[in-house]
């Protein structure tokens, strides 16, 4: 049966669950809400939704299933609005919050003993980028999308969440909220603090030291790039999960220290075991395998850095969709080749190996 689905957000993250539900479901109709007149108009032009509306109330009575893909703050405060509408009964509420125990506590307090449903939601997949016109049908693909049930779950909740986003070709998992929050604090909100204060901490250095700057290269372009992320997303990820987070900020001082201590002593052992110890515990992280959270299909081709060889090589991969490329111009230490090309599935690396290697001489390297 046909359903309607309420996305309250038409950014990023709503527009592209609305394209992916749409690949699926066709015959669903969906309704957006977005307080900005552009992401309304995109949404609107692109087909994304079917109607908008800058009312958020006005189209919540309508819905089979709700979706709210806001900051954090609005997402509560729309949660408090919805438990005094008159919804539809068994209506599914789900949200897409970066932290997920804040959004859940108001869930069950606001909207205990409704006739709603309400399943907290973190799609693991993002960027940058913000608002309807960067949406993207494959933003979710191989991501992975967190549930976290709670006491207005049921196990039907579930069943017809999968379905409905079945086309975002996501791999959905369930976790509880608190666990949610405590991983991501540690392999997610604590590194945008380290690389923000790395950033902050180089650009103060540079100061005094300007060569700084210009030496800086692909280690630390690695260590900081997630530095460029939307304060404002983040800001708000930091103020739903502070516990947490001030937690592995407190551990990772006495981790610095040891190092310092070490340092000091002149410890050689100590400070090789420090290294060697963090060298295999990355390599046997998940990130090193296909399918790990932010993997991604990498080629590497060793070409001399000249314009011509790489648009020659792109000129081959003509009809192949690649997600990324990166010329690797400063430094080659622990890389593979000057080249790097990202794609999103095996199928097309697989092809693009072949091509290059086919129609070049240049190595071509997979990790
Ligand atoms: P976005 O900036 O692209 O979109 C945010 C949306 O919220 C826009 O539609 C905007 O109009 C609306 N909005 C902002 N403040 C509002 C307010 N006070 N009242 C009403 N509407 C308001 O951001 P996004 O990336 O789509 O993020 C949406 C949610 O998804 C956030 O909770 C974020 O934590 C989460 N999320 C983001 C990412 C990511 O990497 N971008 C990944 C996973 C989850």
């Amino acid at each position: 049966m046909a359903k309607t689905v309420y996305i309250a957000g038409l950014g990023l993250i709503g527009a592209s669950m609305a394209l992916g539900i749409k690949r699926d479901h066709p015959d669903y109709e969906i309704l957006g809400y977005n307080r900005s007149q552009a992401s309304r108009d995109i949404a609107l032009k692109e087909d994304m939704i079917d109607r908008a509306t800058d009312d958020f109330v006005s189209f919540a009575p309508l819905a089979d299933i709700i979706i709210l893909s806001l900051p954090i703050k609005q997402t509560i405060a729309f949660i408090q609005e919805l438990a005094n509408l008159d919804l539809k009964d068994g209506v599914i509420i789900s949200d897409a919050g970066s932290t997920k125990s804040a959004i859940v506590d108001a869930a069950e307090q606001y909207l205990a003993g409704k006739p709603v449903r309400f399943i907290g939601a973190h799609p693991m997949a993002g960027s940058h980028k913000t608002g309807a016109a960067s949406a993207d049908v494959n933003l979710f693909e191989n991501a992975y999308y967190i549930f976290t049930p709670s006491s207005l779950t049921g196990q039907d909740t579930l069943e017809e969440m999968k379905d409905l986003l079945s086309g975002l070709h996501a791999r959905f998992i369930e976790i509880d909220a608190k666990e949610h929050d405590r991983v991501t604090s540690q392999i997610s909100h604590f590194p945008h603090i380290l690389a923000s204060s790395l950033m902050e901490q180089t650009a103060a250095y540079a100061q005094e030291h300007e060569m700084a700057r210009r030496f800086a290269a692909g280690g630390f372009r690695d260590m900081t790039r997630i530095a460029e992320s939307e304060p404002g997303m983040w800001t708000s990820i930091l103020l739903s999960n502070r516990e947490t987070i001030l937690d592995r900020i407190e551990d990772f001082k006495e981790r610095l220290d040891e190092v310092g201590q070490a340092i000091s002593k002149g410890d050689e052992e100590q400070i090789w075991n420090f290294f060697n110890q963090a060298r295999e515990q990355r390599q046997a992280m998940e990130i090193h395998k296909r399918g790990g959270v932010d993997s991604s299909y990498d080629l590497y081709v060793d070409v001399p850095d000249e314009e011509d060889v790489i648009l020659r090589i792109l000129e081959l991969l003509r009809g192949t969709s690649l997600v990324n490329i990166h010329i690797n111009e400063e430094n080659r230490e622990d890389i593979h080749g000057i080249l790097q090309i990202s794609f999103k599935n095996a199928q097309d690396l697989e092809r693009a190996e072949h091509l290059i290697t086919e129609n070049t001489d240049y190595t071509v390297v997979i990790k």
